[in-house]
């Protein structure tokens, strides 16, 4: 048997909590990012006029129900 003092004890507790919530905070950004990735593949700016509209089919061109142009799919980018 190995002597453990309080001051180990309440080191180990930390340790322990601090572990759970960066692994508890890790998983949580992890699906946020992913959320969000799946929401803004099915949002297109049109390059015509602007428009941001929602298509949630998965063409490779998404036509405007602005103007009607047709628009490719790009990766939007966080600035
Ligand atoms: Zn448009």
């Amino acid at each position: 048997m190995f002597r453990v003092t309080l001051d180990g004890m309440i080191a180990v507790y930390l340790v322990v909590i601090m572990c759970a919530l960066f692994f508890a905070w890790v998983a949580a950004e992890i699906f946020r990012r992913g959320r969000e990735n799946r929401r803004r593949k099915h949002f297109v700016i049109c390059g015509i006029c602007d428009h941001v509209f929602e298509d949630l089919s998965d063409d490779d061109l998404a036509e405007c129900p602005h103007c009607g142009a047709m628009n490719e799919r790009e990766r939007v980018t966080e600035i």
